[in-house]
């Protein structure tokens, strides 16, 4: 069978607006795209944490915005990593979990191209899709064919691209209609009490304003709980004893407000996510090696181990079971569970054998 084309849209998305998705729309069409799909970045390295939305909001509404277009999708994988959210990692990611049935093309604006340079891997990019730089105009053509000189010598930057004449592995340019919409504007209109309307689709408008996003950063903030559990609870079963015993580590390590995520049947990574936060990076990295130790004894082995060095959100991989610690505001900003929301929570505190608790 032959690989699906599937578009990349990536970006932080803060808000997705109508730009992005005519333009995504046109690349779509004119690439003959089976499915366009937006990868909303959960730690954009370029950007300021605490001056961009909870992921959880730029996901939501971005799900929001393709409901209506049967080839978009929204996916969350960026929210499942620790650490700056490098497009390089996301590529191959996607390339190893879907590599055998799709073929992948990054879309680009030519202003996020230009600046290619700057990101991590980047010579490798091509390794995994190919690049669709789209422009309203010829402009900044030249400046894209002189970056892909540079960074791909034995590529050139390919203008008359259609549907089906091009290799894998190219830089393609595509002219669309660039409406003159940018999230800077819109969070701007906002704070300034200005209308939107017509800049986003209705119901993402509708959204910022039951949520009240971008009047300002408190109030975004605001809306982020980590505290009030809007899943259901679970009884522990046989299948999440590992789970349990992880958690009952984390408790003996001091960690706090541990939830154990039921994620059975919602993700094809892990069927349980152990969630909890320490109150400074050196209580995270301290209680990080304890809990590794401990569960070694008990003869639970970590696969793999991601953001210890910097201990703001480490990822602890048990095979079936993923650990996430986090340094408390990080976890506050990042609302694993608020993204969550719909998965059970597993009453391991009030297990009969957890006098403790
Ligand atoms: P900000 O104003 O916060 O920088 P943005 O509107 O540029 O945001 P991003 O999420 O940064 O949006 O961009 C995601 C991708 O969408 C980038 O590749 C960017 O070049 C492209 N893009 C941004 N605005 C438009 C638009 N109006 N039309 C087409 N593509 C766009």
């Amino acid at each position: 069978m032959k690989p699906l084309k599937t578009g990349i849209f990536g970006g932080t998305l803060d808000p997705i607006h109508n730009g992005h998705l005519r333009s995504a729309e046109e690349v779509r069409e004119a690439f003959g795209l089976a499915e366009v799909w937006f990868i909303p970045s959960a730690r954009p390295p370029h950007k300021d944490a605490p001056c961009i939305s909870p992921f959880s909001h730029r996901l939501k509404m971005a799900d929001i915005a393709i409901r209506e277009n049967p080839a978009f999708r929204v996916v969350d994988l960026e929210a499942r990593r620790s650490g700056p959210s490098y497009s390089i990692d996301t590529l191959r990611e996607l390339h190893e979990i879907h590599g055998e049935d799709r073929c992948f093309f990054f879309i680009m604006g030519a202003d996020a191209f230009l600046e290619i340079e700057k990101w991590k891997e980047y010579r490798k990019l091509i390794d995994f899709c190919s690049i669709i730089i789209m422009s309203r105009d010829n402009a900044l053509k030249d400046d894209a064919a002189g970056v892909v000189s540079r960074v791909w010598p034995h590529i050139r930057l390919d203008e008359q691209a259609t549907a089906d004449n091009f290799a894998l592995g190219s830089v393609l340019f595509h002219r669309v209609t660039r409406l003159e919409i940018s999230a800077t504007s819109i969070r701007k209109k906002i704070k300034e009490g200005k209308s939107i309307r017509y800049l986003v689709p209705e119901k993402v408008r509708e959204y910022m304003e039951t949520n009240r996003l971008y009047m300002d950063q408190e109030s975004d903030l605001a809306n982020v709980s980590t505290h009030q559990p809007q899943s259901t609870i679970k009884e522990p079963d046989a299948g999440s004893e590992r789970a349990v015993e992880i958690a009952r580590a984390i408790h003996d390590n001091k960690g706090e407000d541990i939830i154990i995520l039921d994620i059975r049947g919602m993700s094809a990574f892990a069927d349980f996510f152990v969630i909890a936060h320490g109150r400074s990076t050196r209580h995270v990295e301290g209680m990080t090696s304890k809990i590794r130790r401990g569960l070694r004894d008990k003869k639970i082995k970590c696969k793999g181990i991601e953001g210890e060095t910097e201990a703001k959100w480490v990822l602890m991989d048990y095979d079936d079971c993923i650990v996430h610690l986090f340094y408390e505001p990080v976890r506050k900003f990042y609302d694993l569970e608020g993204l969550w929301a719909d998965a059970p929570r597993i009453a391991w505190q009030e297990s009969p054998s957890l006098p403790d608790q």
